[in-house]
């Protein structure tokens, strides 16, 4: 029953930014991968999942 990508959840440190990113774009962002979008930092890992339409509060990062 899942119909996307999964999602990886995290919170920034740094600037407390929200922000998911899609697994499948793993290898397109490498090591950058995890990384806050605001600010750079590596992000703390929340959790994973299918995507949800109550993430919203979550920036996608792609
Ligand atoms: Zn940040």
């Amino acid at each position: 029953m899942s119909w996307g990508p999964c999602m990886m959840y995290y919170h920034c440190p740094n600037c407390g930014k929200k922000f998911s990113y899609a697994t499948d774009l793993i290898p397109e962002f490498g090591g950058d991968f995890g990384k806050c979008p605001v600010c750079h930092t590596d992000g703390v890992y929340e959790k994973e999942g299918a995507r949800t339409l109550d993430d919203a509060e979550y920036a996608e990062v792609e």
